[in-house]
């Protein structure tokens, strides 16, 4: 974990731009605070919140007092003096002079302390519609002439190719490169990061990652919670595939098939990361299955609303709460491997996983009766972390008989839980590393292989199949992915 120099004397301003909202309540304050609990804030920071609501420190912080977690990591001394960090900024996203008045408050605390440099970050927790006006004003009005300006921007950062390109032209028209963050929160799990280490620091795994071994991955994000009236609108428009498919798991799917990076830099993962995202092939409607939750209609249960039964959906939506995609990557390495990727809503199970499953053994010599049994290296990011094979052992006794078992490779966990997630994001920000955030030309590569067929989806709405709230999903969608080479256990 990277550590902050406490004699740093350099000044750093964090903008939180949208603080009356969600996530800066729930994710970023938290992850603020965390950072600062543990030290990993340099000694000449301050933290700015501007918004159009008015909003006073006092309050604010008592609103986003149970997101603290201060129950656990109870310290009122220092959680004062993190409040005594912050100073609330009123302003319209659409007034350069607001900007001004943000710039001159963020001055007075740089040259308080007779600081020389000024660094400042931007973090954009705001929905897209004002994404525009923001960048402008912060370029032109906040940027900082004696340190570095760092803008961090959530997603959704479009909805296909076409408003992808509207969205870099005007961030790159204000921000270079270098300065952009394009965050997506659930790529700072350690597995990922583990994923690497396990690939290209031992010989066991490495090897065997190519399609003479594999038979297919699956990609799951499984989450067992129907879609929060908070996010209802977002979602309705967006549906499945662009919420998670379209960022975090075909991010992921890069990570898991690129070529060894040159070095473990973010420029040299980037590349290679570029590299097989044009490799995958733009997949067609044939490859994807859509489905909608709807009441569980079981009667030993209490009812759980249906997609479209929910007050804040409309009745007409065909928007998908379930999909699964069947990717192919026309490379030596991968070709003919299926990357299924799978993400749905009010499901049976909250999950967050890689699947890498092996071909069966040639000529098996316990000749296990045509059985299709096949080792599977698994990365589970969430609910817990972890890192596990499944294998076939001999079963205790006299006879050899066999039983599935897992080998977990226990993925540390002496490291400071506290700092994962999005505060170790915001150090790498701090720290100037992109290795974890996607570069343009990677979200380029992401539209292009997902656009086609969400344009088919947009213009001709097929009805989506149905599925039970609370079930593994549509039994069509399993067939697919068996179809395409993944075996169930
Ligand atoms: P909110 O909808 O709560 O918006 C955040 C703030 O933005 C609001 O408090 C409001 O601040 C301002 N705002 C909202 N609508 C408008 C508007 N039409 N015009 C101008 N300002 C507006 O979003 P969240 O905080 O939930 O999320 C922020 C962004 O991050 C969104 O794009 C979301 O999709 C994304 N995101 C959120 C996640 C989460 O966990 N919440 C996870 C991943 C991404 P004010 O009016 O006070 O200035």
């Amino acid at each position: 974990m990277i550590s902050i120099d406490p004699h740093n004397e350099e000044a750093y301003s964090i903008v939180v731009f949208g603080a009356s909202g969600g996530l800066a309540k729930k994710k970023v304050f938290p992850a603020l605070w965390a950072l600062y609990r543990e030290n990993r804030l340099p000694p000449g920071f301050k933290i700015f919140t501007f918004t159009r609501t008015p909003l006073q420190t006092k309050t604010y912080r008592l609103q986003i007092l149970p997101y603290m977690e201060l129950d656990k990591h109870r310290d009122p001394k220092k959680y004062n003096l993190f409040w005594k960090m912050v100073q609330c900024v009123q302003g319209e996203y659409d007034k350069p002079e607001h900007y001004a008045a943000l710039t001159e408050a963020m001055v007075h605390q740089e040259t308080k302390h007779n600081q020389v440099r000024a660094n400042r970050i931007f973090y954009l927790a705001l929905p897209p519609i004002v994404f525009d006006q923001v960048t402008l004003n912060v370029s032109r009005k906040c940027s900082s002439s004696t340190g570095w300006n760092r803008i961090i921007v959530e997603k959704p950062f479009a909805r296909d190719d076409v408003s992808y390109k509207v969205f870099q032209t005007s961030l790159c028209n204000c921000f270079r490169e270098s300065q952009i963050y394009l965050m997506d929160h659930l790529l700072s799990r350690q597995v990922m990061q583990n994923f690497f280490a396990l690939r290209y620091s031992n010989h066991l795994w490495g090897e065997t990652l190519n399609n003479r071994h594999v038979a297919a991955v699956m990609i799951s994000v499984k989450c067992e919670l129907p879609v929060a009236v908070s996010r209802a609108d977002y979602f309705n428009q967006f549906g499945i595939i662009r919420d998670l498919m379209t960022n975090h798991m075909i991010q992921t799917l890069a990570m898991l098939a690129m070529d060894q990076p040159y070095a473990n830099t973010a420029d040299d993962l980037r590349v290679e990361r570029l590299k097989v995202l044009r490799q995958v092939l733009t997949p067609n409607i044939g490859d994807v299955v859509l489905a909608q939750y709807r009441n569980n209609r079981r009667e030993s249960e209490p009812a759980k609303c249906g997609y479209t039964e929910h007050t804040y959906i409309p009745k007409d939506s065909f928007t998908p709460t379930f999909a699964l995609v069947v990717l192919q990557i026309s490379n030596r390495r991968w070709s003919g491997v299926p990357f299924i990727l799978r993400a749905g809503k009010a499901l049976n199970d909250t999950k967050s996983e890689v699947r890498i499953q092996y071909k069966p053994v040639d000529c098996d010599a316990f000749h296990s009766d045509g059985a299709d049994i096949r080792n599977e290296l698994v990365l589970r990011s969430f609910p817990t972390e972890e890192v596990f094979m499944r294998m076939r052992l001999k079963r205790h006794g006299e006879n050899i008989c066999l039983r599935e078992s897992e080998i977990n490779l226990r993925v540390d966990d002496r490291g400071p839980k506290e700092l994962q997630g999005l505060p170790g994001f915001l150090l790498n920000v701090f720290h100037g590393d992109q290795t974890l955030f996607m570069r343009s030309d990677e979200q380029c590569e992401i539209w292009r292989i997902f656009s086609p067929v969400l344009a088919t989806i947009d213009s001709d709405r097929p009805r989506p199949l149905h599925y039970d709230f609370g079930s593994r999903g549509p039994l069509l969608a399993y067939r697919k992915a068996e179809r395409a080479g993944f075996v169930f256990f």
